[in-house]
């Protein structure tokens, strides 16, 4: 192959002389061995060589070449942009028309075919020393390279517009924690304008108490001990609002290793988050008064007792319970039960020290906790202040509720666990409630064996119903100017299986706590009155006395149970007397008049048993509508030694005949008692010295 035109007839022959060593390589050998594409015209524009590597470039041959000139538009040439470009301005054109020669254009050739080729060419008109003016022009294809070029750039323009139409923020970070880039969305979460952000560092938007745990992140990170990580965290926006956050972060290293940008993806989650925590919230509070509730109490109470272990301090825990919550619930409607709960909660919540905690545990039980005590004293005033604060009227409560509450402490002591220490409170608390109410009281070991007595009493109790191991004695009530027997009054037994026969002294007050005592009422009146239906049914039959418990009063279950019980019997209501005592009409609610009423109606008789024990006793006789009074046997019993006590019983008697009311004295042992009544116009009595309780009549 030549390498000068077949125009030019000849070889142009060996290197200029001067380059010794080089004698012989001829020109078109050097144009062979380049790499570009080589073309040399002559000054008109006439095309004298090419190399193989040109011809390849643009799709032809030397003679085709040769028959080229520069101005014809043979070759469809655009700029690097794409615009077409006019012949006038083609580099060999300004070479041949203005001997211009440039360098590192870059030009997009049609090729014959159709085919686009990118050609980085230079085109340098040249005058060598012998010979005419030559144009030389060098080629290279770039067309693979701008194609690489091009779909880089695209893949950019994707990314880009992934990150800034991506619902998440996106940040890239300089390795010294600097932003560098942040998408749209980061700048919307953050409030702030992307001009702003970037250059900011993660530590300003991060919030204060987040920031240790996101800085150790970056270290393992940079030390390359992971290669991600991901966390939940605050950062705060321009306005200074705290927004939580997922954080997933990647470091982008070199090809050496060497860190060059974190990718932040920050994804709003404070939505989800206050979701979350309102779920948390909602399983560890009480709904009605928003205070902590059993499972976060026990919670923190294992947490107080295990810092108490550790600094040798103690923990107390005050068991809580109001006094005769019910009644305010069953008389005031739930309404205004639940305005009281609320009440309390907000005066114990209010006025407890730092670290205590007021819970909830439900009902009308409250608990406190107070950690780290340093003597047992403190919780005896904490105690007596928690009683103190409901003696304000309760807000909320139209017409002024007031409330007591009785309080049970429990102290931490070595091994006692989180629920012991719950379990002795309210052990404690029991003892408070018994022992008077409104008060508080001190746990003590043995209140537990009689909590556990408690309990397996009840559940002895539960099956003695069951099993029928209860049974009936009957007490005669007689006419004291003769001793005639006018009714009996029925009295429970139970014959226990170890302890042989219990009277209900031993074994009522348990049943008491529970609603047990119903089941129980219950069963005594239906075997009562199915037993006075032997007793004939004539005129001079004899009546029945039933002791109903103050639980079973305000309930709206009695007139129910009552009617029912006089139909399956067939015994005549005028025989039955109910007997409640003084101290369940305490407190009378609306509903419970109302029942007592509907007992009236039904033809039954109300009697106020243990009469003169219970508070208001005087109203009491106005309020209800009872036909018989019974004297307390204590009075009976002291009436004939005690100047003060015959002068109450004198008293009772003629206040109840003024009212037209029955006076049956009780516990009547003595004859000398049974002359002083009958002296002071007590018609009836019972006691021992009439007739004992007894099974006879069963
Ligand atoms: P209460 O209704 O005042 O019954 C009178 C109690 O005094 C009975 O005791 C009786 O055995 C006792 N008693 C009678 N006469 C004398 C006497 O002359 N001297 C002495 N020292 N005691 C006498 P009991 O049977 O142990 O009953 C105690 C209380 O248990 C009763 O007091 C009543 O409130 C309650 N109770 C008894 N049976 C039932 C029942 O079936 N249902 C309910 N809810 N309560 C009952
Ligand atoms: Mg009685
Ligand atoms: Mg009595």
């Amino acid at each position: 192959m030549t390498l000068i035109s077949p125009r030019r007839g000849d070889d142009p022959g060996p290197l200029p002389p001067g380059r010794p060593g080089y004698a012989g390589l001829r020109y078109s050998d050097v144009a062979e061995a380049m790499d570009e594409g080589l073309l040399i015209m002559d000054r008109q524009g006439r095309v004298l060589e090419s190399n193989e590597n040109l011809r390849a470039i643009v799709g032809s041959t030397q003679e085709r070449l040769a028959s080229v000139q520069v101005d014809m538009p043979y070759w469809e040439v655009v700029d690097e942009h794409g615009a077409p470009l006019a012949v006038a301005d083609y580099p060999f054109t300004l070479a041949v028309t203005e001997g211009k020669a440039t360098r590192g254009m870059v030009l997009g050739i049609t090729v014959p075919g159709g085919t686009r080729r990118w050609v980085r060419m230079n085109v340098i008109p040249m005058s060598p020393p012998e010979g005419e003016d030559v144009i030389v022009i060098t080629a290279i294809d770039v067309t693979k390279e701008r194609a690489g070029i091009a779909a880089l750039a695209a893949a950019e323009h994707r990314y880009r517009l992934a990150s800034e139409n991506a619902p998440i923020g996106i940040a890239i970070v300089d390795p010294d924690g600097t932003l560098i880039d942040s998408n749209e969305a980061l700048c919307r979460l953050l409030g702030y304008r992307r001009e702003d952000l970037v250059g900011k560092t993660f530590h300003e938007i991060t919030h204060p108490d987040d920031l240790a745990v996101d800085i150790a992140h970056v270290h393992e990170l940079l030390e390359g001990s992971a290669d991600t990580y991901r966390i939940e965290k605050r950062y705060l926006t321009q306005e200074g609002r705290v927004i939580w956050a997922q954080l997933s972060v990647a470091l982008a290293r070199d090809e050496h290793g060497k860190p060059l940008y974190f990718i932040s993806m920050i994804e709003d989650i404070s939505s989800q988050r206050e979701a979350h925590l309102a779920l948390a919230h909602r399983a560890t509070h009480d709904e009605l008064t928003g205070l902590p509730n059993r499972t976060l109490l026990l919670d923190r109470a294992q947490q107080a007792l295990a810092q108490s272990q550790r600094d040798g301090t103690s923990v107390a825990l005050l068991f809580c319970d109001l006094d005769h919550f019910k009644l305010v619930n069953d008389s005031r409607g739930h309404q205004i039960g639940d305005a009281v709960l609320i009440e309390t909660a907000r005066r114990f919540a209010g006025n407890i020290r730092g670290g205590d905690t007021a819970a909830r545990l439900g009902g009308d039980e409250f608990v406190v906790l107070c950690p780290q005590l340093g003597s047992p004293h403190e919780v005896e005033r904490v105690a007596q202040r928690l009683i103190d604060m409901l003696t304000e009227p309760m807000s909320g409560a139209p017409g002024g509720v007031t409330m007591t509450v009785s309080v049970g402490i429990a102290f931490s002591g070595p091994g006692v666990t989180a629920h012991e220490l719950l379990r002795n409170a309210d052990a404690a608390m029991y003892k408070a409630k018994t022992s008077g109410r409104d008060r508080f009281a001190l746990f003590s070991p043995d209140l537990i064996s009689q909590a556990t007595e408690r309990l397996d009493m009840e559940r002895e109790l539960r099956d003695a119903i069951r099993t029928e191991a209860l049974y009936l004695d009957y007490q005669p009530v007689c006419r004291l100017a003769d001793g005639h027997v006018i009714g009996y009054e029925s009295l429970v037994r139970w014959r226990h299986p170890q302890r042989g026969v219990l009277n209900p002294a031993v074994f009522l007050p348990f049943a008491e706590s529970s609603d047990l005592v119903l089941e129980i009422d219950r069963w005594v009146l239906e075997e009562a009155c199915r037993t006075a239906t032997g007793w004939g049914n004539g005129p001079d039959a004899p009546d029945l006395t039933v002791n109903i418990s103050a639980r079973h009063i305000g309930r709206g279950l009695l007139p129910g149970l009552v009617a029912h019980v006089l139909r399956e019997s067939g015994l005549r209501p005028q025989r039955l007397l109910l007997e409640i005592t003084e101290t369940a009409l305490l407190g009378m609610t609306p509903t419970a008049a109302s029942e007592l009423d509907t007992l009236v109606h039904l033809g039954v008789s109300l009697a106020i048993d243990d009469f003169g024990t219970g508070y208001s006793s005087l109203a009491h006789l106005v309020d209800v509508p009872a036909t018989y009074a019974k004297i307390d046997r204590s009075f009976v019993s002291e009436m004939t030694r005690s100047p003060a006590r015959r002068a109450i019983v004198a008293a009772v008697i003629s206040l109840c005949q003024a009212l037209n009311i029955t006076v049956i004295a009780e516990g009547i042992e003595e004859e000398g008692q049974r002359d002083l009544l009958r002296s002071m116009g007590c018609n009836f009595g019972q006691g021992y010295l009439l007739g004992r309780p007894g099974s006879k009549l069963r």
